[in-house]
């Protein structure tokens, strides 16, 4: 248990009254800091008012990168109370990431109990329009003023809260999406499947092209023969070819194993569907789409839930999938993922964590 000491701000924000709340714009009052020092461990855990932090500016993490972060999110339920999704499952991952890093291990309960009393803090925040939820945003950043190449052995641990809107305010869009065979994402042995702020620095040239040819965002592939899909920009990918779903395997550790990935996975398990995990190439699907098989496609993330695709071009060369609709499947694992989150219909997989009423 974390004696977590809060100090309310004097000063609280004006809180939005709309449901245009777009996404990562707008932070709440307070956030939560704890240190961790060599020798001494996680230490002063604390809730202070949202404020910039300062530091030294030889800090680790401006110069080499070691940072991780993590992004789930407390849904407000009909009745008023607020519920996460499986934070259990980001707080795992954020144990892996950390030892990819050398960044110092988080006490599992430590770390839901803060989540949890920083949202408990700031409950007025989570926003009740059809689709809206506040975003929770933990990360570590290495901050020693030190120039040696080495890992650091002071970090900052906090996390922020933003109201954020409904991701599909008109209704689903299927999304554009560019094969991207000039840079690569990760590779294996490399930081795929970690959560760490270094992936996207190195990916961000590939969205900037992307977005110019007019794509949503970039599938990438594996880094050694460029034939095999990893995944999608920030969300994990599925297709259903023959009736049967097939998603990139995490055997490689060139992909980040989504808990979206995971959840949608097990609840089409449960419903009877064969999903296999297993490596996917482009040939294959463009093969499968000339046939008639490709049935549908979709990216899983916490942002969006489901993310069909509706058109994929490699090398110019473009297909467009399920008539540029949703599919039968995807809108299926989307109507029970956000029935749950936002406690709509029952849990069945005991997903959710209550944080209060
Ligand atoms: C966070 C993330 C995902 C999606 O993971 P969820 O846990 O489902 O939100 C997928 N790919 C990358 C690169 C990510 O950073």
């Amino acid at each position: 248990m974390l004696d977590i000491k809060i100090t309310l701000t004097t000063a609280p924000k004006e809180k939005p009254k709309t449901d245009k709340l777009g996404f990562g714009k707008i932070f709440t009052d307070h956030m939560f800091i704890m240190n961790y020092t060599e020798g001494k461990g996680w230490h002063d855990p604390r809730i202070v008012p949202y404020a910039p932090v300062s530091l030294d500016p030889a800090a680790m993490v401006f110069h080499y990168g070691q940072e991780m972060f993590e992004g789930l999110k407390a849904y407000r339920t009909a009745d008023g109370s607020i519920q996460l999704f499986r934070p259990q499952k980001n707080i795992e991952r954020m144990n892996n990431t950390n030892r990819r890093l050398c960044i110092p291990q988080v006490d599992p309960d430590d770390v839901l109990q803060a989540i949890k009393a920083l949202v408990e803090v700031e409950k007025d925040w989570v926003p009740a329009f059809d689709g809206t939820s506040l975003y929770i945003r933990p990360f570590i950043i290495a901050t020693d003023p030190f120039l040696g190449v080495h890992a650091a052995k002071t970090y900052l641990f906090m996390i922020i809260l933003a109201p954020s809107g409904s991701y599909y305010p008109e209704g689903i869009n299927p999304v554009k999406i560019f094969i991207e065979t000039e840079y690569v994402r990760a590779s294996r042995g490399g930081t795929g499947f970690a959560k760490c702020g270094g992936n996207y620095a190195a990916s961000l040239i590939g969205q900037e092209k992307a977005e110019k040819l007019g794509y949503a965002q970039v599938l990438w592939l594996d880094a050694i023969e460029r034939k095999y899909i990893d995944e999608v920009g920030a969300m994990n990918v599925f297709f259903v070819i023959d009736g049967e779903v097939v998603t990139p395997s995490l055997d490689e550790g060139s992909i980040l194993p989504g808990v979206t990935r995971a959840s949608c996975i097990e609840l089409l398990r449960s419903w009877g569907y064969t999903v296999t995990e297993r490596r996917v190439s482009v040939e294959e699907l463009y093969t499968a789409h000339r046939e008639g098989r490709l049935n549908e496609a979709f990216g899983t993330g916490t942002a969006a839930v489901i993310s069909p695709i509706g058109e994929l071009n490699d090398n110019g060369n473009k297909i467009i999938l399920n008539n540029n609709e949703i599919g039968p499947i995807a809108q299926k694992l989307y109507d029970n993922l956000t029935g749950i989150q936002w406690g709509r219909i029952a849990d069945p997989m005991g997903w959710v964590e209550k944080v209060c009423d």
